[in-house]
């Protein structure tokens, strides 16, 4: 029997609900053997998802998401295979997560000046030692009594038209896309459906590896389109549940966006061929 195989899921080392050990028994449980751990700008969750991984029968690929944007629109490149001992990748992850707490303390003080008692402590209470981004911003909003619930944060004040949002610093695609293959990976654009077709043939252009076409955003004619632009220009297909955990109508995700075995059998063969 063919694996099911999903490639795109958060532990608590990004905004995901679950700590690595936690989340390979909930893919065990959802009935799937392949998976790839892709925190955002973190790779610290892997190789514990590795070993945890080889008790409970799941195989894990090294991943991670990247974020980049393109006109301030947020792109998001997902990595596979990538060397996780790779000092580059390594180096430039930890000065982006540096990076993201600074952000993170711009976005509270917006919060302070529009009146809300909120610290970065707060804040850093809900991501711990994890790579800090807004949704731990909203948990900690939620956590405190400013607003109601996780998605009001993102709707009223930290959504990307929000008035307490601030940007990431600039990192285009082409340079996270040379960052992975330069760390022995494949690229792949995360989540095409948030993008222009423009930038999305841009990226092709630019030597993408890959397309992620199942996505729990993506409808199904979505899907059909993007499976005829991996035909068409030849790439990889990629696909997964964005799972994070503790989100509504997250947890169904789990199981049920997988791709076949045979699409991470075709990324295994062209690692062979480039081994460099
Ligand atoms: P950051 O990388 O810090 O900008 O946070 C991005 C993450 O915030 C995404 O991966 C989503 O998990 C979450 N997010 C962004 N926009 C929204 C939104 N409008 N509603 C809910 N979650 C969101
Ligand atoms: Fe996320
Ligand atoms: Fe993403
Ligand atoms: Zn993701």
């Amino acid at each position: 029997m063919l694996k099911k195989c999903d490639l795109h899921m958060h532990t608590s080392h990004s905004d995901g609900a679950y700590s690595t050990n936690e989340l390979i028994q909930k893919v065990a449980d959802a009935g799937l053997s392949l998976i790839s751990i892709t925190d955002h700008d973190s790779i610290n969750g892997i190789e514990e998802a590795i070993e945890c991984g080889k008790d409970l029968g799941v195989e894990v690929i090294p991943g991670v998401e990247i974020s980049t944007d393109v006109n301030d629109k947020e792109i998001h490149l997902l990595g596979y295979f990538i060397d996780i001992k790779s000092e580059e990748l390594l180096k430039y992850l930890s000065f982006f997560r540096d990076e993201r707490f600074h952000r993170a303390c711009r976005i509270v003080k917006k919060l302070q000046k529009l009146g809300f008692n909120i610290t970065i402590d707060d804040v850093m209470d809900q991501a711990r030692n994890s790579s800090v981004g807004r949704p731990h911003i909203a948990f900690a909003m939620v956590e405190l009594g400013i607003i109601s619930n996780y998605y009001e944060a993102f709707e009223k004040f930290i959504g990307d038209r929000g008035p307490a949002y601030e940007r990431k610093i600039h990192v285009s695609p082409q340079s996270a896309l040379k960052l992975i293959n330069d760390s022995g990976g494949l690229s792949f654009i995360a989540h095409p459906g948030f993008m222009d077709e423009v930038t999305l043939l841009h990226l092709i252009k630019s030597g993408i590896d890959g397309i992620e076409v199942i996505h729990p955003s993506h409808k199904p004619f979505q899907v059909k389109f993007y499976k005829g632009i991996v035909n068409q220009y030849c790439l990889l297909e990629s696909g997964g549940s964005d799972f994070h955990g503790g989100k509504k109508g997250d947890h169904d995700n789990l199981g049920n966006y997988y791709i076949s075995q045979l699409q991470v059998e075709a990324m295994k063969k062209m690692i062979v061929q480039n081994p460099d």
